[in-house]
């Protein structure tokens, strides 16, 4: 059973009986929380749509260990192809769900530890790798939902690791026994960490000799002894305990439903151990799950942009407005910057190249520069939404005025634009702009996949300044001779400093 269906998927979850807190309160099932619904519900669109047959070719590949049809999101990449097909599978859920489906971080992690655990076996004599691909052969064949965890609290900034007061402030091996290790800490902003199968712990910055206890990557189920989530708040979270169109995006929730998540002295078995005190890997592990994850959001936002510009689009019909030409040119602006980030993170893909293990990197100068853009164009986008949208964004009524017979007929009339269009349509149509441009989202397409700060790094560190000095100096005074400067080729990433 290579491809769950929805409802497996649901149903493992309640099988798995996990620790989970919400609001501070232990709950019983995540599966059955409202809180935690509409996460699920998008989860299990990325299993439905794997059972289409529409959507095979992006939804699914071919495993390189088994030859089995697998799920796409259990894939290590092979190709410039499968990098492609990655975005395209993002920009398809995207559309499909308006949200985060959250599986994206697992499938880079898995990507990431089958490069990582490839190279530390070449350099160190080690048995990673084999381990790593007998646990993805078990992941593919079940079809596990995977959580990556990369982010430590960090404590106080300016300290390392090992500096720190309290040693805990970034996940670390408490014991190490003959069977496997013991790890302590909590990992932060855990995209779909609460309805996930396992959790697949990651370094999450470089390390040097002496921080080699920090140097731990493992997967953990989400149901063993001493792991614990707890479920972060969102803009308008309660609203999703009232139902009805107040909610936003009421299938599917907004963002990736993030958690922290605790390792309260947790054991992990040799077998689910991929790097255990090879500190000087630890950067490149962390580098190669970043410049993957950076190229996702020109797929991801991409289509979650593509609902808001239709959203948007819509309400300028209910407002009357839409053959202004202003307004189409402000749509028209929405387009463009979506299109763009889109178009990078293809071209990243496009100009992918083999690691030494044969999976597939993005080019690491176009990923960084799409999440850069998102930084920037998904604020955009939604100032130009709300610019449509109007006032009313912020003031409409709620859902139950329709439902009080003393008002309703006021909330009806005054709120009336395109008498084509119910005026509860209207607040709809509202609300999941609302949601959809609120605090809790706009500051994921900031964080998410890493700070814009750590993007200008990267992009300052690949352009090679210096030899863009040469090409301007043989432009400007040089001959015609144009051999020895580079064309536009592979880049690698460059190394997070240990
Ligand atoms: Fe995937 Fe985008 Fe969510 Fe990250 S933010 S997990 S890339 S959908
Ligand atoms: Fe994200």
């Amino acid at each position: 059973m290579a491809l769950k269906t929805p409802a497996e998927y649901v149903d493992s979850l309640r099988d798995l009986s996990i620790r989970a807190y919400v609001n501070g309160e232990r709950i019983e099932s995540v599966a059955d929380h409202p809180s935690i619904a509409p996460h699920i519900n998008t989860v299990a669109k990325t299993y439905e749509l794997a059972h289409d047959p529409e959507h095979r070719d992006v939804m699914t590949a071919e495993s390189h260990l088994t030859g089995e049809r697998i799920h796409r999101y259990t894939h290590i990449f092979h190709s410039a192809d499968d990098l492609v097909k990655k975005i395209q599978m993002l920009r398809l859920l995207g559309q499909v769900t308006g949200t985060c489906f959250q599986r994206c971080v697992g499938l880079d992690a898995l990507n990431a530890l089958y490069a990582i655990t490839y190279e530390i076996d070449e350099k160190e004599g080690t048995t990673y790798h084999r381990r790593f691909c007998d646990y993805l052969t078990g992941v593919q064949r079940a079809d596990l939902m995977l959580a990556g965890a990369m982010t430590d609290p960090k404590g106080h900034r300016a300290k390392r690791p090992s500096q720190q007061d309290d040693p805990d402030q970034f996940v670390r091996v408490v014991e190490r026994r003959d069977d496997g290790v013991v790890i302590r800490g909590a990992k932060l902003h855990n995209t779909g960490g609460i309805n996930s199968h396992e959790v697949l712990v990651m370094p999450g910055t470089g390390l040097s000799d002496e921080e080699s206890d920090y140097a731990v990557a493992c997967a953990v189920p989400a149901n063993a002894d001493g792991v614990l989530f707890i479920f972060g708040r969102q803009s308008n979270d309660n609203r999703k305990l009232e139902g009805g169109c107040d909610i936003g995006n009421p299938r599917f929730g907004v963002v990736g439903g993030e958690a922290m998540v605790v390792f309260d002295d947790v054991f992990v078995p040799n077998e689910r151990v991929f790097m255990n005190g090879e500190a000087k890997y630890a950067g490149t592990m962390v580098n190669y799950f970043a410049t993957w994850h950076r190229a996702n959001y020109g797929g991801c936002k991409g289509g979650n942009a593509d609902v808001l510009i239709g959203a948007t689009a819509k309400m300028t019909k209910v407002l009357g407005t839409e053959r202004n030409s202003v307004v189409r040119d402000k749509l028209t602006e929405m387009i463009h910057m979506n299109e763009t980030t889109y178009a990078s993170a293809i071209g990243a893909s496009a100009m992918g190249y083999a690691l030494p293990c044969g999976a597939y990197m993005v080019d690491p100068m176009m990923a960084n520069t799409v999440k850069q853009n998102i930084t920037r164009n998904v604020y955009q986008i939604g100032r130009l939404s709300h610019d449509l949208a109007g006032g009313f964004l912020a003031t409409m009524p709620g859902e139950q005025s329709f439902d009080n017979p003393e008002i309703a007929r006021f909330v009806e009339k005054y709120h009336q634009a395109n008498p084509e269009y119910q005026t509860r349509e209207r607040v709809k149509l509202g609300r999941y702009i609302e949601n959809m441009t609120s605090v809790t989202t706009m500051v994921e397409a900031m964080h998410g996949a890493g700070s814009p700060q750590a993007q200008r790094i990267v992009m300052l560190g690949q352009a090679d300044i210096d030899k863009k000095i040469e090409m301007a100096e043989q432009v400007i005074d040089g001959d015609d001779d144009v051999n020895g400067l580079p064309l536009p080729g592979k880049r690698q990433p460059a190394e997070v400093e240990g």
